[in-house]
């Protein structure tokens, strides 16, 4: 296994709005930031595994079958698959809310029974769309199997227990993110290059701001010099989903190119996401491998 990822899996309900009250698109697609990252990474030729929970309700199956067969997902009874209702804006900016419903049943039981999927990755990917318990017990199990962890500290939230920098190799949080965890403001280049650093000091071991349009913004414990890689200029149709596409690609790159260095994967993880933006939808929006160019491998 190239990368694993345990999170989440929601129902996307995406409205296309240009307005506050009528929208003009309405569309129904497979989201949560963790099988985003997920397929992202499937997509660009990782072998990937996932654990989640889906509910036992009508979209459960249909999620399942959205998987390749070498992915892992839990079905659990009683609840609902986790939906998050997302509305598109004409700048194709987006607000998002979210009922976690399974995903929340995700425990420390479930990622034990995975130990030998997570013993076999390279790359684990964990974000907090499921319990931040449950992803600190899973990148602990990685630490203990030496496999590389990389922790998406989104949804942004407070008061986290710290033992998840700790346990991440690198940590990669987008603007409004790296703005709770840092309690700093973070709108510019400038701003994310002093983030990287205090998020160095939270002890993983490297830390990548992603600014939208303004690219990312990377830094290693080893080197501490915060450098910039911006994003190439092009018209945004829908942004849902970017970040998600940008930690499925390093993911992909850190398990598939060891010998890459961090700033060359940011590099290309950034240009994957500036593809990913420039169609609509989440997962649909993800390049497979031949539809890019060759020099990206
Ligand atoms: P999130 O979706 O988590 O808010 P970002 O908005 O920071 O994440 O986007 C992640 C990456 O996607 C950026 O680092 C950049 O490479 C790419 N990206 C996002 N928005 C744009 C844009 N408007 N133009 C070009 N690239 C973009």
């Amino acid at each position: 296994m190239d990368v694993v990822v345990v999170g989440s899996c929601n129902m996307d309900f995406i409205r296309y709005s240009r307005e506050t009250v009528k929208g003009h698109k309405f569309t129904v697609g497979f989201g949560g930031k963790g099988s985003n990252q997920c397929i992202a990474a499937a997509r660009l030729g990782a072998k990937t595994a996932m654990i989640a929970q889906v509910g036992n309700d009508k979209f459960g199956p249909d999620y399942i079958q959205n998987f390749r067969d070498n992915e892992n997902v839990g079905l659990v009874g009683d609840t609902s698959t986790g939906v998050a209702t997302i509305t598109v804006d004409m700048d194709g900016k987006n607000t998002i809310v979210i009922v976690s419903g399974a995903n929340d049943l995700l425990n420390e039981a479930s990622v034990g029974q995975a130990e030998n999927i997570i013993r076999s990755a390279k790359v684990m990917v964990c974000q907090l769309e499921i319990s931040p318990k449950t992803t600190l017990a899973a990148m602990t199990l990685a630490k203990k199997h030496g496999v590389t962890t990389i922790f998406n500290p989104a949804p942004a939230m407070t008061s986290l227990d710290p033992q998840l920098f700790v346990q991440a190799d690198i940590t990669c949080p987008n603007e409004s993110e790296a703005e709770m965890l840092t309690g700093e403001p973070v709108k510019s280049v400038e701003d994310a290059k002093k983030a990287v650093l205090s998020l160095l000091d939270m002890g993983c071991r490297a830390a990548i701001v992603t600014l939208g349009d303004q690219g990312a913004v990377l830094a290693t414990a080893t080197d501490r010099l915060p450098q910039h890689v911006p994003a190439r200029k092009v018209k945004a149709v829908d942004t849902t989903g970017a970040g998600d596409a940008f930690v499925g690609a390093l993911a992909f790159y850190r398990a598939c190119y060891p010998n890459l260095a961090l700033h060359e994967c940011v590099e290309r993880a950034s240009e994957i996401a500036t593809v990913s933006v420039q169609s609509p939808g989440t997962q649909t929006s993800y390049s497979y491998r031949r539809e890019l160019p060759q020099t990206l491998f």
